[in-house]
């Protein structure tokens, strides 16, 4: 194999199409931010958009609902336009709304509809944590025992899931299929469109948590005729910390009424005529609970318009690139040093690559402590995610010489081999 030195790296950010959007984000000098797939970066942009919002609570009071530079009333909405995009869905199917965990709530409150000897919900192993406890209450919720109404299709190595087991497992008395897009430690990515044509063959409504696949790579929910997915927009899509999520429902099932209802799935002619009769939005819109969170919404104004200009194809492309070149360099410069258990082909890969290796843990402390900020998965996995729209491919090539010497050196055996309380 061909040497991959400096220089060549150095050339492919040469022929970046998104290299100039680095320049929109705050980043620190002498700080490598691998760390996008759990908290991604402030961009200037989204910057300004809080400060807009702020303003007109500001200048406007009350009147900001209607009156401000972008109205309050319907901003869900209308930033549920430009996510559409990213998820490959009709603008009304979707809507900017609570949290991953909240909106699970909701969906799997209209979704989950059991009835005799059809009572079970189908999930896997790997999923997470999160997304268990809430499946686990909402069968509580309605009379069923987790201990076996909740099926986890089992992984083979403790890493990856294989598509034919999840279909193996989606019997006749399994009334809903719940599954991660990518997952959030390996990094794999499922086969959306397969697994939901076999769902439906067997009648069984299925939705995705998007939250490792938004804004990291497209998707076709419509198409595909996924029932319903949901996602946080803190990770790939730059939003904030806890910036408000998202989530999808098909067209087809804009009749149902939520789980959970709330004024801000009104019909919004008559949400305020305070009528004691539900009428729910006949869209996605409909599954909204309460009054929208408008400070954690307003990053989503700049960011999407990031998103906008620089499409989530070309992010994808990019994004590839990067992760393909950071395995490279990994075998180039430490061959048999870690396993790099996320899927190698381009088809299976989210955003992120997956190192395993017991000091795990410390490594990451030196990493910090050089200057690149991973994530650590415990108990030893290393998650490094080179972000499309701010990282570079020298950033990768830097990264990786760091890593490398810390190995050599074996720097890490000054930390604790042992997690932070966030981590
Ligand atoms: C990040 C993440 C969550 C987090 O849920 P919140 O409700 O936003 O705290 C849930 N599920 C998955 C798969 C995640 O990656």
């Amino acid at each position: 194999m061909i040497e991959i030195t400096r220089e060549t790296v150095s050339l492919l950010d040469q022929n970046d199409p998104l290299a100039s959007f680095k320049e929109e984000f705050h980043l620190k000098t002498n700080s490598i931010y691998l760390d996008g797939n759990s908290l991604g970066l402030l961009s200037k942009r989204a910057e300004q958009s809080v400060l807009d919002v702020l303003n007109d609570w500001k200048e406007q009071g009350i009147d900001g609902w209607m009156g401000g530079k972008y109205p309050w009333f319907t901003l869900s909405e209308q930033l549920a336009e430009k996510l559409a995009v990213l998820v490959g869905a009709k603008p009304n199917e979707v809507i900017v709304t609570g949290s991953t965990t909240v909106n699970l709530h909701q969906l799997v409150a209209t979704f989950f509809e059991p009835k005799p000897g059809k009572t079970k919900i189908l999930a896997d192993e790997l999923t997470f944590p999160s997304d268990i406890y809430a499946l686990q209450s909402q069968l509580k919720l309605k009379g069923l025992n987790p201990e076996t109404e909740l099926i986890q299709v089992r992984s083979q190595n403790g890493l990856t899931l294989e598509e034919d087991d999840i279909i193996a497992a989606m019997t006749e008395d399994v009334a809903l299929i719940l599954l991660p897009s990518v997952l959030y430690r390996s990094g794999q990515l499922l086969n959306i469109e397969r697994l939901t044509q076999e769902a439906h063959k067997r009648n069984i409504p299925i939705g995705f948590d998007l939250c490792h696949s938004i804004g990291a790579l497209p998707h076709e929910l419509s198409k595909w005729g996924v029932d319903f997915a949901f996602w946080c927009n803190y990770k790939y899509v730059n939003a904030g910390p806890g910036g408000v999520g998202g989530l999808y429902v098909n067209q087809n099932h804009f009749s149902k009424t939520a789980g959970l209802s709330g004024w801000f799935g009104s019909n919004k002619e008559s949400q305020f005529d305070m009528d004691h009769t539900f009428d729910g939005e006949q869209s996605a819109g409909g599954f909204q609970i309460g009054t929208p969170h408008m400070l954690s919404t307003a990053p989503l104004i700049g960011s999407l318009a990031i998103f906008e200009e620089a499409t989530i194809e070309k992010v994808r492309t990019k994004s590839l690139s990067l992760t393909r070149l950071l395995m490279d360099l990994i075998n180039q410069e430490m061959k048999d040093v870690f396993q790099v258990v996320n899927p190698l082909d381009d088809k299976r890969r989210g955003g992120h690559i997956a190192l395993m290796h017991n000091d795990a843990a410390r490594i990451c402390k030196a990493l910090k402590d050089n200057g690149i900020v991973p994530d650590f998965r415990s108990p030893n996995i290393i998650r490094l995610a080179p972000v499309a729209l701010y990282n570079s491919y020298t950033d990768v090539y830097d990264a990786v010489q760091i890593l490398s010497k810390i190995m050599k050196d074996k720097e890490y055996e000054k930390y604790e081999n042992k997690r932070e309380v966030i981590a």
